[in-house]
């Protein structure tokens, strides 16, 4: 038996309730005991004088599916426990039918580097289980990775026999202890499936009570139409549903937001079980490729080159660009490429790189994607402050960070998320009170996994901690230098052991 006793701490529980002073003791894996605990002989003791002592931070949405299985501390260093991949889509399995299209599918957003092959969820929870021991992991299955896996790199409607298929797949995905399904309906192919395909999936979900998170078809012109989709998906099916990374992108449709919260709040009333997320930054990260058209990537990299290299089929791109891109070509900034003479066009905005080229926004975007085989990530300035806080402050939100990693400047989120919420955001700002700040990134995200081991600091519960000074706690990356560690996280236990 091993005794971790963390003495005179501000225990911030989890639950949004406010702080009091206290000792917070481990035995073995599991909190003991909370309040005034004399000190076991035996106990290794913590001085947690003026530090916050509050449950392991989870992250509801991360990207870091492959970067899990090699302990990466981005995530550690912010105070984080529980990391919930497989996001968007995006995860790295089923692949044993398709595992190269299945990796050209998702290298974009994973950033792997090595032949990555998981034949089934199975293999990846083994991988999982052997290699990865600074954060409990999580896992989604995609719904573009289950397509690709199975069926290749496609739009056509799926028959009869390949949707039971598919939901037979996911079935026994979830069997295995995938915690639900994930859909990527602005990358292809998930943004040619009909709604039919998803409720097919969705029940599946519902039947065995787990989460439903989606990257809806639009997050701008087409926001509550995409809302729309999503609460008629969890009516027909009564599946647990969660709105990733909600938010109303380009200026011209800021004003959708307060609709599309609107929509969320009767749906509630109604009795959808609906919630959503978002991180603490007014810009957001993607592929390049996403401000195409999907069709222009059906079929893969080669026949999406194909199209790019023939004029008319540029014309057909151009066309849809044109009135579809919510942003302007300065709320675009490339963030990485994967070419030696490209390099010089990371942390540049879009119109500058068009007006050093002599060409048209919209060509250098076809261009660049054309030169770098569709491995391009950018960072898009999306959203309102104002609108951001209406998202973070609503009730019905949790706080993720939508990181992933890339070959260049990554988005500060990746290693800024935590403590901005805690310092810039709920103690610079005072846009919300700190224990509310926490239950936002414990008790809540987790309410909606149904993970009650964990997340509020309480007997009998994981002793998954996160020990962090209130008064000096920052997330300081920023766009220009993302890799900033962040301030003030002092000490992080899994389990009740030490892993900072
Ligand atoms: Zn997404």
């Amino acid at each position: 038996m091993h005794l971790t006793l963390l003495k005179n701490g501000w225990i911030i529980d989890g639950s949004g309730a406010a702080g009091f002073a206290g000792d917070v003791l481990f035995e073995d894996g599991r909190i003991a005991a909370v309040g005034t605990v004399d000190a076991p002989a035996d106990a290794t003791t913590v001085d947690c004088t003026d530090c916050v002592v509050a449950p392991g931070f989870v992250d509801l949405h991360s990207h870091s599916d492959l970067q899990v299985l090699e302990d990466r501390v981005e995530k550690t260093n912010q105070g984080v426990t529980t990391e919930v991949v497989g996001n968007c889509g995006f995860s790295p399995y089923p692949g044993r039918e398709h595992g190269q299209a299945l990796r050209d599918f998702a290298n974009g957003i994973f950033c792997g580097h090595s032949a990555w092959e998981f034949q089934n969820a199975k293999d990846y929870f083994a991988q999982v289980e052997k290699t990865s021991t600074v954060v409990d992991v999580r896992s989604l299955a995609g719904h573009g990775s289950l397509r690709v896996g199975l069926f290749g790199n496609h739009q056509d409607p799926l028959t009869a026999v390949e949707l039971d298929r598919m939901t037979g797949t996911l079935d026994e995905i979830l069997s295995a202890g995938s915690c639900g399904l994930s859909t990527g309906l602005m990358y292809a192919p998930g943004s040619g499936a009909p709604i039919e395909e998803i409720e097919a999936l969705c029940r599946v979900v519902a039947k065995r009570d787990r989460l439903y998170a989606t990257h809806m078809r639009s997050y701008s012109f087409k926001l509550i139409e995409a809302i729309d989709e999503q609460l008629e998906l969890a009516r027909r099916t009564g599946c647990r549903l969660q709105i990733s990374h909600l938010q109303a992108v380009g200026r011209a449709n800021w004003d959708k937001q307060c609709v599309a919260l609107d929509k969320l709040e009767n749906a509630r009333r109604e009795g959808i079980d609906v919630e959503f997320d978002i991180y603490p930054y007014q810009a957001g990260s993607t592929v390049l490729t996403q401000l195409l058209p999907q069709w222009a990537l059906d079929g893969g990299v080669d026949a999406m080159q194909a199209r790019l290299a023939d004029s008319a089929e540029r014309a057909r791109i151009t066309e849809y660009m044109q009135t579809n891109v919510a942003q302007t070509w300065t709320d675009i900034l490339i963030t990485a490429v994967k070419s030696a003479r490209n390099q010089d066009v990371i942390g540049k905005r879009l119109a500058t790189i068009a007006e050093e080229r002599g060409r048209h926004p919209i060509e250098t975007i076809m261009d660049l994607v054309a030169e770098e085989n569709g491995a391009v990530n950018m960072i898009s300035f999306n959203q309102s402050e104002a609108n951001l806080r209406e998202l973070l402050t609503h009730e019905m939100c949790s706080v993720i960070s939508d990181g992933f990693y890339v070959d260049g400047k990554p988005h500060p989120r990746l290693y800024g998320t935590f403590p901005s919420l805690l310092g810039e955001v709920a103690r610079d700002r005072k846009w919300m009170t700190l224990p509310e700040a926490v239950r936002k990134v414990t008790s809540k995200p987790l309410a909606r996994l149904k993970l009650n081991d964990r997340g509020f600091v309480r007997p009998g519960l994981l002793a998954n901690i996160t020990v962090f000074d209130a008064a000096t706690v920052s997330g300081p990356a920023d766009y220009d230098v993302p890799d900033r560690p962040p301030v003030g996280i002092r000490h992080v236990f899994l389990r009740g052991r030490r892993i900072d």
